[in-house]
Parts: C-alpha cells; structure tokens; sequence
C-alpha cells in the first residue's frame, strides 16, 4: 500500500515486518551525473525508515547499503555469486557480508520485539561502492529532520580483526594525497645534449620524494608529528587484548619482515599513527628499452594516511620550501583530503554494544580502528554531530570484494542476536543516564 506522494522526491510506504508496520520513506535525490551524451545518469533511492516515536526511548539509526562489487563465476566462484548458498556453515553470495547479511541481520533483529525498547530508523543506499554518491547532500538536507531526534548512529559495513572474535570499530584513518609538479621548460630535452648542464626536474623531485620519508617509516617533514594525538594509558592498553595474528598477516602480505615485530607496535602503527606513501612518478620514462629523455615535466604523487588532530598545511609549506628546486617551477596540490574519524570509546553506544556482545558471544570485543578510511562514518560524525559506532559482524575471512564472498550461518544468527541485544543494553543506559541526568538539573 503506498501513501500519497509526499513531494517530487518523496515517496512513503508501510510495509509489515513480523508483528510491526515500518513505515518507509524513500526520498529520490535528484543527484545526476551527466554522461558523455549529456544524458542524466539517476541514481538509485536512498530508503530512510523509522519504527517508533517514543519519547523515553533513544533514537538508533543504523546505516547499510545494498549495493555490491560485480562478481561473476568465472571470476572464480565457486558457486552463483547471485545465489545465496550454503556450504558448511558458510554462506556464500556476493554482499553476503558487505552488506546486504548485516543489513538483514538488523531488520532480523527489529522483527524479534513485539514493542521495541528504542525507537529506531535506517539509512540503506544504494552507491556505497561507487563513493556513496549523494549521500554527503541528504544527509545536510535531513539533518534537520530525519536525523534531528537520532541519539546514536550505527554503522555494520566493517569486519572483526579476527575470524573467532567480535570487535567493535573506533576509528579509522583519513587519506591525505599529494601532488608534486615540478617543470624546467616547455619541451622534453635529449641527454646528451642537454645532461650535465641543466636542472634535471626528474632528479630534483627524486630527491624531493626522498626526502619525505626514511626507511624506518617516520615521515621526515618537520611539524608534521607535532599535533599527533598522544597516546594515553588506557587506550595502550586496549591494545594488548586484541587477537591479531602477527605471523598470518605477514604471509598475506607476501612480505618477509615488517617494520615493527609485536602486535601492538604494528596495530599502533597502522591505525593509530600517520603514515606517508610514495604511490608514482608520471611523466617519467616506464616502458620496457632505452630512452636517453629527460622530461621537462614530472609529477610525483604521495598520500599521507593522517590521524588526529594532524595539521596538513605544514606539507605543502615545507615541500614548497625545498631549497634545491629554486630554479625549476614546483607546484604542490592536495586533490584529495579524506579525514579520518574517531570516536569517544566510553561513549554509551560503545558500552552497550560492550554488553550485548558479551552476552551473546561470551566475551568481551576487540576494541580496533581501520588503516584504511571510512568515509561514510566521518560523514555522519562531522554533519549530525552524533556518537557514530561500527558494529561489524563480519568475520575477517569474510572476503568482502573478493571472490567466495561469505559470512558464516553462525555469525549472521549470533550478529543478530547481537544487535538485539544491543537495542535492550542501549535503552537501559540511556534511560539511566537520562535519569541521572534530569535529577542533576532538578538539584540545580
Ligand atoms: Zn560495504
């Protein structure tokens, strides 16, 4: 049954899930991109939902995407990639785990109440694996409405560190990429005409690139450590009970040693503290032969992995300041600049994800980050000025992107034991909280 349209954008559905109705708002935004032909490209709806409006309940909204990377059988699969099925215990199927298994899990999870304890909303796109186009616009268009009563957002479209245990996501890095321009003149020049007289741009940005970082890893601009979070006690300690497996991850990689031998060095390194990479040089000579070229214009391209609270201007300045490129022309750009995202781990959600987690699977979570970025959860942090969680339950063997996608019967069914859990532990702290809270503001 479908409701009236409720404008050019809008439509609003019921539909019935187990004993409840969901209402369902579907909003099209009319974000276009233009083909070659100058044809608009629509994109597909992004579903907002919500069950419940119950004012002693807090608001939990859960964001998830069904879209997926393409797969096909000959890739490699060894089952329909479009067929769930199940072997061993394990379910195959393209988004299996990323993402269309938690966001069923979540729905799961809302069937089995009969009166929900919050009140709960959703966020389910459908462009997550093309940069979630559009998203970033509805998100600053509702948060004025859709997401004005939300107390918590949570966010299941990560993996466990380990393939046995639960983790709960913190934090991830954020993706800083440079450009380095440097040019002599207007035409390519031969070696043997011009070599041994002139500034040679490719041998100026080699030194250039050298100089940014040493070969044990700490990145060599000054300044750039400085506003680097300190790391405290407590947060050394979440450390030493993650299982990681040190020895695993160095085979995967192909690798014969790392920069650092322990798990926590590692783990710190790679979530926790920058890292600067040097990713190409274009313009340089990369064909296979001889070309005795010296190009009169080379670009060298780096990233930084950054962390909180770093101040990125510091690298343009100093790399603009390198004093042997005076005479050749140095252009220094930042085309990219995704910050990374953290939040407060003592925060309510992370409390009562904590205890459901530990009543459903016995044990306490790991508490990680992510090297990589996480877009998505800095997005909803930075525009609602909400507590964002990521509440995987995807085991890290899962093979998200890969080929065999899976995720096991027993974490769908125990994840989503896990979030229902999770709706009981929230709303009791929240309820608590809320009561400290008011009877403060009665003592006044
Ligand atoms: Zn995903």
């Amino acid at each position: 049954m479908s409701f009236p349209l409720l404008g050019k954008k809008q439509q609003c559905f019921w539909i019935a899930i187990g004993q409840c109705r969901l209402i369902l708002l579907l909003l099209f935004f009319n974000i276009s991109p233009q083909l070659p032909d100058g044809q608009d490209l629509p994109l597909p709806p992004v579903i907002l939902g919500e069950l419940g409006k119950d004012p002693q309940n807090p608001t939990v909204c859960f964001y998830g995407h069904v879209d997926v990377q393409p797969a096909k059988k000959e890739d490699g699969w060894k089952t329909d990639p479009y067929t769930l099925t199940e072997i061993n215990g394990n379910l195959y199927g393209r988004g299996a785990t990323d993402n269309k298994g938690p966001v069923l899990a979540w729905i799961n999870a809302v069937e089995t109440f009969r009166a929900m304890p919050v009140n709960f909303k959703f966020v389910i796109e459908g462009m997550e694996e093309a940069g979630s186009l559009g998203l970033e616009k509805l998100l600053e268009e509702e948060n004025q409405c859709f997401f004005s009563d939300v107390d918590y957002i949570v966010i299941s479209d990560n993996l466990w560190l380990s393939n046995k245990k639960p983790a709960l996501t913190y934090g991830s890095r954020g993706n800083a990429c440079f450009f380095v321009e440097v040019e002599c003149g207007d035409k390519d020049l031969h070696s043997g005409t011009f070599g041994g007289i002139i500034h040679e741009p490719m041998t100026d940005l080699i030194a250039l690139l050298d100089s940014l970082v040493d070969p044990t890893g700490r990145i060599q601009i000054p300044g750039i450590y400085d506003s680097v979070t300190a790391l405290t006690e407590e947060e050394r300690k979440l450390y030493e009970s993650i299982e990681f497996d040190l020895e695993e991850h160095k085979n995967n990689s192909g690798v014969k040693k790392f920069l650092y031998g322990t798990k926590e060095e590692i783990l710190l390194h790679l979530w926790r503290y920058p890292s600067l990479s040097i990713h190409g040089i274009e313009g340089a000579f990369h064909e296979p032969g001889i070309k005795t070229v010296i190009p009169a214009k080379v670009i060298g391209k780096f990233s930084i992995r950054q962390v909180p609270h770093m101040d990125l201007s510091v690298v343009k300045r100093q790399v603009r300041d390198k004093p042997f490129l005076c005479p050749n022309n140095l252009k220094v750009s930042m085309p990219l600049g995704a910050k990374p995202w953290l939040a407060d781990v003592n925060d309510p959600l992370f409390k009562a994800a904590r205890r459901a987690i530990k009543t459903v699977f016995g044990e306490d979570p790991d508490f990680i980050r992510d090297g990589s970025t996480v877009p998505v959860a800095r997005m909803f942090q930075t525009i609602t000025q909400k507590s964002v969680m990521m509440f995987p339950i995807g085991a890290a063997d899962d093979g998200e992107h890969s080929q065999n996608e899976k995720i096991s019967r027993h974490n769908y069914i125990e994840g989503t034991k896990a979030f229902a859990a999770f709706f009981l532990e929230i709303s009791k702290l929240h309820r608590r909280l809320h009561k400290t809270s008011n009877t403060e503001t009665n003592n006044c």
